[in-house]
């Protein structure tokens, strides 16, 4: 990944859904080209489900950590979704980060959060998150697009990674940290993974980040709670992640910093780090979020 390269992921995604929402039906559906089977869901939280798929043929589908694949909604679902809820949509398909090494292929997770509609709004949830979490079974087929996306963690430079994410933005990170320690990159680079929700029982996947923790002398694992409540019994980092983040980094530094999460946090994490010294060159991001 090039430095001028970098930042352009957000505005490729929403090229990409613009073409792919400028075009026919018909081709669009031809960019679905992947199928592949749940193998395995899992509630990882209240509202964070973890779905293990297999690919049917993965003769041609790599991806490389830290990359994404759109996922396509049946017809048949979007259409009842518009009876029910009196929209219009017409094809359905959401962008979804693996969230696992790519050296299990065929077998790939996704890690996908429930978009419930906003407090106070009369408008429908999310539609692709609610197939997945309401609609989806084991033995179902979803329909995917090729894997596409620059994020990834430069291996091996010797100087330090610090990873920032929010909420479902910490899917990416699970498949790059299984492929970083996989290769043993950890070795030469001190790695800090900052991680916030808003209460402890958002933190999905927080057992394993603390084995880890306890397991590789260079991981480090920094989780922070925006709203943790009385049982939380939490004696971490409280307030938004980038206050965590403040009071962790030391600068100057010569880090390179990987963001995931809702484009406010993108952006008061980016404050963060300039002030620290960790210049827009170094700075790598999705901004992961339900519209
Ligand atoms: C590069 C990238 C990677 C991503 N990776 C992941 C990932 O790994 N895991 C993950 O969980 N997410 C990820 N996302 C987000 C994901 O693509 C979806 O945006 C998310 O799942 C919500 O999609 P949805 O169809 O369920 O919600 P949508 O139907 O798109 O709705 C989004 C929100 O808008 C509300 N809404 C609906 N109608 C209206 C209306 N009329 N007015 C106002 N609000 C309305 C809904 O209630 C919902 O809260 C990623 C996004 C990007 C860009």
């Amino acid at each position: 990944m090039n430095h001028t390269s970098v930042n352009r992921i957000f505005c490729l995604v929403g090229l990409f859904t613009l073409i792919l929402l400028g075009t026919k039906n018909s081709l669009a559906s031809g960019l679905f080209e992947f199928k592949a089977e749940v193998v395995k869901i899992e509630d990882l939280t209240h509202n964070v489900r973890r779905v293990g798929l297999r690919l049917k043929s993965s003769k041609g589908f790599t991806f490389t950590p830290g990359q994404y694949t759109f996922v396509r909604i049946p017809k048949s679902f979007v259409k009842k979704w518009n009876q029910q809820y009196k929209t219009s949509h017409g094809e359905v398909f959401r962008p979804y980060s693996f969230a696992s090494s790519s050296s299990h292929l065929p077998l790939f997770d996704l890690i996908i959060k429930l978009a419930r509609a906003p407090r106070g709004k009369d408008v429908p949830p999310g539609i692709a998150s609610t197939f997945i979490h309401s609609h989806l079974k084991v033995g179902n087929q979803l329909e995917l697009s090729a894997p596409t996306g620059d994020l990834y963690l430069k291996p091996d430079t010797g100087e330090p990674i610090i990873i920032v994410a929010g909420g479902s933005g910490a899917a990416p990170f699970v498949s790059l940290l299984q492929y970083f320690f996989e290769k043993d990159f950890d070795k030469n680079n001190e790695i800090y993974f900052f991680f916030g929700v808003r209460s402890k029982r958002d933190l999905f996947l927080h057992d394993q980040f603390v084995a880890w923790d306890q397991s590789k002398p260079k991981f480090h694992y920094i989780p922070g709670l925006s709203r943790p409540q009385p049982q939380d019994n939490w004696k971490g980092e409280t307030g938004y992640i980038q206050l965590a983040l403040d009071k962790h980094l030391k600068g100057p530094s010569g880090a390179h910093a990987y963001l995931a999460g809702p484009p406010i946090m993108i952006r008061e994490v980016e404050k963060v780090l300039r002030r620290k010294g960790i210049t827009k060159d170094r700075t790598y991001y999705d901004e992961i979020e339900a519209r």
